[in-house]
Parts: structure tokens; sequence; C-alpha cells
């Protein structure tokens, strides 16, 4: 168990410490590395302030951590902070995914976009290099209901994409829609899929039944690789559904996608790419020769002060903390469930999840816009959708679900 909670003392004294281990601009001659701390006349660094703050000491001292860290070689200048990215991999790996003894590489990305790319990158080498595949032979399997970062990842890799269907109201595939997507694949050429299984999607806060796309496809005898798109649910599903078998126990899942920008209220830019030991290198650039330990991430140089603010709320927490902290969301989400049950609103919601969407009939424009509601599609909604945050307390939902009843008493009359 790598994952326990820490005093604000002790959080402070840890990275203040992995900070002295990290190169220091100002104290050392370092004269041959295109980074600095960040420009002095704009971002001062005020002692008194800096020496109780350590995510913006970090800032300050705008550490790169370029490459991967988990593969053993990395740029020595930033070694302090790479231990702390280090240690955010193996807390999300072992104890939020249940990795037990296995191994894994991993590394702080962008956000989940450039975590799943990197999942389709990795995967099309393997297929191509150990399997022989040709590129219009493979295809990413997912379901209708992903990211749009999916397609945008095919179009990059110049593979395909090949949607499993969605029942309407239940959101979820089933064997038969994933046996006709395949068959259809096939038809097309296809021999080599990427499966991307969904940890909660962004609009429904749906979640794909894993074991049904491996089951099918090793029946079928193809070559697939499963990654799970946590990118939403990564921070949240583990907590609310301990029967989950979206994570590294289950050994079909290869890869994971997590964004602690989401649930885990970071700062932007702290997306989590997890991966079995053994595969990193098939995204490796050989060309990459200037950075020590080369590069097999897509991103390039990136801010280590990411990989703090990830390892700071975890520690602060503990994983108890976090449980309890998501409980509380699932309690909130249950009750304006039960609001909505008792004024006879349509909605989705799986019962692991704090995303409520609604059927649009049920909700006017005036409230879609005056609460925030997201629509699933802009020019033609069908649905809307509450995300149940740490802000969204009763107090901004009460209004919401009065004004949702006046509307539809209101309707009722006319
Ligand atoms: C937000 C999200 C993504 C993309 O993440 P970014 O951090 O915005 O790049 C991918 N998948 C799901 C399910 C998401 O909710």
């Amino acid at each position: 168990m790598s994952w326990v909670k820490k005093s604000q003392e002790e959080i402070r004294s840890q990275i203040f410490y992995a900070l002295s281990k990290n190169v220091n601009y100002q104290k050392e001659s370092i004269i041959g590395v295109p980074g600095s701390f960040l420009d002095e006349k704009v971002f001062h660094p005020d002692k008194f302030i800096l020496g109780e703050a350590p995510f913006l000491s970090t800032l300050l001292q705008n550490p790169n951590h370029i490459g991967c860290h988990t593969l053993g070689e990395s740029e020595s200048f930033f070694a302090g902070t790479q231990e702390i990215e280090r240690d955010v991999i193996d807390i999300c790996a072992k104890d939020i995914l249940k990795g037990g003894s296995d191994d894994f590489d991993g590394y702080v990305a962008s956000g989940g976009t450039e975590a799943n790319i990197q999942a389709f990158w990795i995967y099309r080498n393997y297929f191509v290099r150990e399997k022989g595949a040709e590129l219009d032979e493979i295809s990413i399997l997912c379901s209708a209901d992903c990211h749009y970062s999916m397609p945008k990842g095919a179009n990059l890799l110049s593979i395909g994409i090949q949607y499993v269907a969605v029942d309407f109201e239940t959101r979820s595939i089933s064997k038969e829609r994933i046996h006709d997507a395949v068959q259809e694949a096939k038809n097309n050429g296809k021999k080599y899929f990427i499966v991307v299984s969904n940890m909660m999607t962004t609009m429904f806060g749906s979640v794909d039944d894993v074991d049904l796309y491996a089951n099918i496809l090793t029946t079928d005898n193809l070559n697939f690789k499963i990654h799970i798109d946590g990118a939403y649910g990564g921070f949240y599903y583990p907590f609310s559904n301990e029967e989950s078998k979206l994570n590294f126990s289950n050994p079909w899942v290869n890869s994971v996608t997590l964004d602690a920008h989401k649930m885990a209220q970071a700062p932007y830019g702290t997306g989590i790419f997890i991966i079995r030991k053994g595969y990193m290198q098939y995204a490796t650039t050989q060309e990459a020769s200037y950075v020590e330990g080369e590069d097999c991430t897509l991103i390039g140089s990136r801010s280590g002060a990411n990989a703090i603010a990830i390892w700071m709320i975890l520690s602060t927490y503990g994983p108890n903390g976090w449980y309890e902290k998501i409980l509380v969301l699932q309690k909130r989400t249950e009750k304006v469930c039960k609001h909505l049950d008792e004024l006879g609103v349509e909605y989705y919601r799986n019962l692991h999840s704090n995303i409520i969407t609604m059927k649009s009939n049920f909700i006017s424009e005036e409230i879609a816009h005056k609460y925030g509601l997201v629509p699933d599609n802009h020019h033609q909604p069908n649905w809307y959708k509450i995300v149940v945050m740490e802000h969204v307390t009763m107090e901004k939902l009460n209004p919401f679900l009065e004004d949702l009843k006046n509307s539809i008493l209101v309707n009722q009359l006319n």
C-alpha cells in the first residue's frame, strides 16, 4: 500500500525535499538546458508565501518531466520530483486500480485525450511490429457513447474505428451488439482490435461490461488489447463500486486512462496513463537522443508541478478520506434522483455514478440555461446532464428542483 493519508506538514516537507533533489537553476551552474525557474519579474518568489506553499514553489521552479519515469533511465535534472510522479503512478495502478504485485509503466499526460491516444499509438505499433498488421487491418472498437478522443485518435493514427451501438434507455452494450460491430469490422477487413471499455462516459456516466468484449473477441480468435477510459470515472467509480471489474485485477485490462482534472479537482494538465510493463516501449522515439532515457510519451516537455498537484490531493485525503468524499456525492446524487422520480422526470443514471442525464422533453431551455445544464448535442438536445460535483450542493440543487417542479406543473395546466 503506497497510498496513505499525510498531514499538511508531511506533505510540505516531502515536496520541498523532492525539489531540493531537482536541479537548482539559481544556485548551480546549469547552462545547457532550455529551461529555468519561471520569470522572476512576473512570478515573484515571495519567500513568506512560498515557504508555506509546495505547489506554487514547484510551479516557480518549473521542473520539466519530459519522458517516462517508470522505465529506469530519466532526466537526472529533475530526479526529485520524478520520484513523486512515480509514486502517483504507483498509487493509481496498485491502490486504486488493484494492480497487486504486477508491474506498470505510466506518466502524467496533458489529459485524457492524450492518455487515450497514447494507448492507441502503443497498440497500433504493437500489432504492426509483433503481428505484421497493416494499418487498415487495425480498428478501435468502442461504444457509441465513447468520448470524441477515440475518433480523434483513429484519425491521427490512420486506423479504423468501429462503434458498438448502445440501448437508448440503458446506454449499455450487449453481446449481440458487440458481435454485430465486430462482424461489420471484419467485413471491412479489420483483424486487430483496440478495445476501449468505458469506466463512466462523459455524457451518461455509463459503464461498459469489459468481460463481454473479452469473451466475444477470444471466442472469435481475434487479436485485441483492452484499454479502459476512466478519464471521467477513474477517481470515482473504483470507490463507488467495490465490485468493479474495470481494473488490473482483471487480466484482460492492459491499460487505463484517468484524469485528475475531472473528479479529483486537480489543475488541468493532469491526465494519467498507466499500462502493464512491456508495452510502453512500442511508443519509443529513438530520435529523442537529447532526452536522457529517450521519450516514449506523446507530449514532450511537461510540467512536473502537475504530478505534485495530484500527489498532494491524494496524500491529503488518503484512501479512506477519498472513499468518504465519493460516498457523500453518491448520497447527494441519490437524493436528487429521488426528487426526479417524484416529479416523474425520466433520466439515466448508473447506480455507481454522480451523473444524472435527463430526457430533454422534461427540461425547458430556460431551466437548462439558468442552471448550466449540459446537452448531449447543442443543436438538437435529446438529453441534459447534471454532474454532482463537490460544489453542486443541495443549496444549489433545491432551487433547480423547485423550478423544474413549477415548469412541469405549468406544462400540465396547458
Ligand atoms: C474528459 C474525458 C476525456 C478527455 O479528457 P481530456 O482531459 O479533456 O482530454 C476522455 N474520456 C472521457 C470519458 C472523458 O470524460
